[in-house]
């Protein structure tokens, strides 16, 4: 597979440290709101890039935190505590707000064939990982205390800004405008890895510390799971591309410091979801989730379908009337994937042929539009339905459309709406030879002018809940 690195800005063959397994690594949410599809864009596409990775052959161990501390609303170490604002807001504890958050994110997977990682882990179930790392680097004179706090120091690496092309003046703070500096910093990149002067009193969560009692920063929590679970060699790191400074920087900074060699060559950064107006944010307009794309009536794999169609490194623009035209593709390609009948043998050499074609062309920087485009082809083909049904089966273990599964129901549901009748008289219905003999019984008082027989027939269908449609040429009937 090549893949576009973020860390050398460049399209690489992908090759990992042990042949054949892919140790792989997700930043996962901060569980004090519901998930923005957005957000979930990442996911998606890290989804996808994980399954085609195993589709490939590659034994994948795949591990995503959940930060439920730490983690303030600036990435600079300032700013208020994310999951405490949360816990004030809905006046729940912060324990109370991770849970609900964590179940709410992974309900949202669930809707969209997100796969969960093999290893996902709280951040507060690894303090132990983020103290010994810590200590380390105070000892090997990486890290410093200043102000009761423990810092990262930059000054001391030599390749710090490996995913900007800017200048220090540019990232600086990499901050907002309004945002306090903090006075302890020996240089402006400096990071808390340990926190124990908070400016939050009630800090919910604190732990026993050899500088005291506190609490980690956001970026050693993923250097500590990462490192207990993928081992001291990771293969890939994802993310949101709004992750990549000062995070991940962060995260390659205090990780390889502490290990004494690289520890991390691939970077997959995931571009932003925007609105016609541009970047979206919580705070601004509709607050797009899964929820509220069920209740204007989407399927939520519409979603998925809209996101791959359009490659993972270039924005995305949502808008009502996009979502719009690929939900209508979706049910079409849908459609024609239930016109096919299962029947006859697979051709292998016909499925081969096709599955190496989609390894090679997906395999090109994760080329979902053209994996999109792989299963028009297939329909096309010149071969059996048998055939181009394994062969869509088999390119669903990558893109999670559930299109086999969909178009068997839709299959049955045509299935169930027979016709039945004599003559001309053609009666479309559910398949209940039953109510179609009484809508049939209605039809023929009607025409030997029996109006009060045709009238007591209705109210017997109507009681038994059975709607029925006068249209040319006969009538159609439902259960309401
Ligand atoms: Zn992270």
């Amino acid at each position: 597979m090549y893949l576009y690195n973020s860390a050398t800005h460049k399209k690489e063959e992908f090759k990992t440290h042990t042949p054949g397994r892919v140790e792989m690594y997700t930043c996962g949410p901060t569980v004090y709101h519901f998930a923005h599809i957005g957000n979930l864009r990442s996911y998606i596409m890290e989804d996808v890039l994980e399954k085609y990775l195993r589709f490939a052959g590659y034994d994948v161990n795949r591990v995503m935190n959940i930060t439920d501390v730490g983690h303030l609303s600036s990435d600079a170490d300032t700013g208020e505590d994310k999951m405490l604002k949360g816990a004030k807001r809905e006046n729940k504890t912060v324990m109370d707000i991770a849970k609900f958050y964590t179940d709410a994110f992974f309900d949202d997977c669930r809707k969209l064939n997100i796969k969960t990682p093999d290893v996902v882990q709280p951040a507060t179930g690894c303090i132990d990982e983020y103290i010994k790392i810590i200590s380390r680097l105070v000892d090997t004179g990486y890290a410093y205390l200043a102000g009761g706090n423990v810092y990262f120091d930059s000054s001391k690496l030599a390749r710090y800004y490996i995913f900007n092309d800017h200048d220090e003046d540019d990232l600086a703070v990499g901050v907002r405008e309004g945002v306090e500096e903090d006075s302890n910093k020996r240089n402006k990149n400096d990071f808390v890895l340990w926190f124990t002067k908070s400016k939050f009193e009630d800090q919910a969560l604190k732990w026993d510390s050899p500088w005291g009692v506190g609490y980690p920063g956001w970026h050693i929590e993923c250097s500590g799971i990462s490192m207990k679970y993928n081992g001291e060699y990771l293969d890939l790191h994802c993310g949101g591309v709004d992750n990549a400074f000062p995070h991940h920087t962060n995260e390659i900074a205090q990780s390889e410091s502490y290990l004494g060699h690289p520890w991390c060559p691939y970077w997959f950064h995931v571009h932003h979801l925007n609105d016609p107006a541009g970047k979206m944010s919580k705070s601004k307009g509709e607050f797009l989730t899964v929820s509220l794309l069920e209740e204007k009536g989407y399927d939520p794999l519409a979603y998925r379908w809209f996101c791959l169609q359009s490659h993972y490194r270039k924005t995305l623009v949502f808008s009502w009337e996009n979502l719009d035209n690929a939900a209508a593709a979706y049910t079409k390609l849908l459609n024609r994937v239930a016109a096919l009948k299962p029947e006859g043998d697979v051709d292998r050499a016909v499925f081969d042929g096709y599955r190496e074609k989609f390894l090679q062309q997906v395999g090109n920087d994760l080329n979902t539009s053209m994996a999109v485009t792989a299963v028009f082809d297939a329909l096309k083909a010149k071969t059996n339905d048998a055939t181009k049904l394994a062969v869509i089966g088999e390119f669903d273990k990558v893109l999670s459309l559930s299109l086999l599964e969909k178009a068997a129901a839709l299959r049955e549901k045509a299935a169930q709406t027979v016709q039945s009748g004599g003559g001309d008289y053609v009666i479309t219905g559910e398949g209940d030879p039953d109510i179609d003999a009484k809508v049939l019984a209605r039809y023929e008082a009607k025409k030997a002018k029996n109006f009060a027989e045709a009238d007591r027939i209705r109210d017997e269908l109507k009681a038994q809940g059975i709607e029925v449609t006068d249209v040319k040429g006969g009538a159609s009937w439902k259960r309401v």
